[in-house]
């Protein structure tokens, strides 16, 4: 039997949706429509410093604006802090993770710049040391990523279909529990798309690279993987991204300018950007 198609829009409440998100959601609400499907909504809230409860109710706004409804309950990471928890309990039992007590400052001045570009590649400086007389110190968990490798073996997941080795080695250590937080994105993504049974992930391109850990997460965890289909990002006329653009505005101040969600969510499918002042 078939299984039935399901897709999700995960924001993190940290600010205002912008063109570029509503990209993502409108590709990953069609994705699954057009396959007679489920859509379904997470809010990714486990940075507490940074969530903030008034952007989830704009973001939901935001949606129905759109016009896109989703189905089920809105999952919440912040109500699921055991799940992450107990997630950790398993890889510390495996040995696959270390505490780190280096500051920002710190990684910034001893990382390795990271082949994709972005984040930087931890050194790996706390690997290995002995934190016995200092686990009152604040500290993450990192996992010994060539360990963890070793352990699950050669891994591939799919991008739009086509077979993608995972290579979770060009992320580094990275962090799966953080001084201020119980979970880091990479674990908290993992363990939700598994537990809301998403067949499919359709986000944008900026996320590709962080998929090889959440491929080598799956494995150690015994958790289904989902197909991947990363999108290319809404970028403007000048070929800059738009959530990286000052000028470009909000869903939430298009909506209050009047605009119709619907007849935006329609421009953009069309494949044209909604006139958005000096990028349309
Ligand atoms: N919460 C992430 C973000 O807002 C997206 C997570 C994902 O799609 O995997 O950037």
């Amino acid at each position: 039997m078939a299984r039935v198609t399901v897709t999700r829009f995960a924001p993190s409440p940290t600010g205002r949706l912008h063109l570029g998100h509503a990209w993502s959601a409108i590709l990953s609400h069609d994705f699954a429509r057009s396959r007679g499907g489920q859509f379904i909504v997470r809010i990714e809230d486990i940075d507490g410093t940074r969530s903030r409860p008034e952007h989830v109710a704009t973001i939901l706004e935001d949606l129905e604006w759109l016009g896109l409804e989703w189905d089920g309950e809105i999952m919440f990471q912040s109500r699921r802090l055991d799940h992450y928890a107990a997630a950790l309990d398993r890889l510390r039992a495996m040995g696959l993770l270390y505490r780190c007590f280096c500051t920002r400052a710190e990684i910034a001045a001893a990382s390795l710049a990271a082949p994709h570009g972005a984040e930087p590649v931890y050194p790996g400086t706390c690997r290995g040391i002995d934190a016995a007389g200092r686990i009152d110190e604040p500290h993450c968990w990192r996992i010994d990523m060539a360990k963890a490798a070793a352990l699950a073996g050669p891994l591939v997941w799919t991008d739009h279909g086509v077979e993608v080795a995972a290579d979770p080695l060009a992320a580094g250590d990275v962090v799966l529990a953080r001084k201020d937080a119980p979970a880091s994105y990479h674990l908290a993504v993992t363990i939700d798309d598994a537990a809301q049974g998403v067949t499919d992930v359709v986000r944008g391109r900026d996320l590709f690279a962080a998929t090889h850990v959440h491929r080598l997460l799956q494995a150690l965890l015994g958790l289904p993987v989902p197909a991947y289909h990363h999108h290319d990002l809404l970028v403007g006329a000048d070929g800059e991204r738009l959530a990286k653009r000052h000028d470009s505005p909000t869903l939430a101040a298009m909506r209050a300018a009047g605009e119709d969600g619907r007849a935006v969510a329609a421009m953009l499918r069309a494949g044209r950007l909604p006139n958005i002042g000096a990028s349309a």
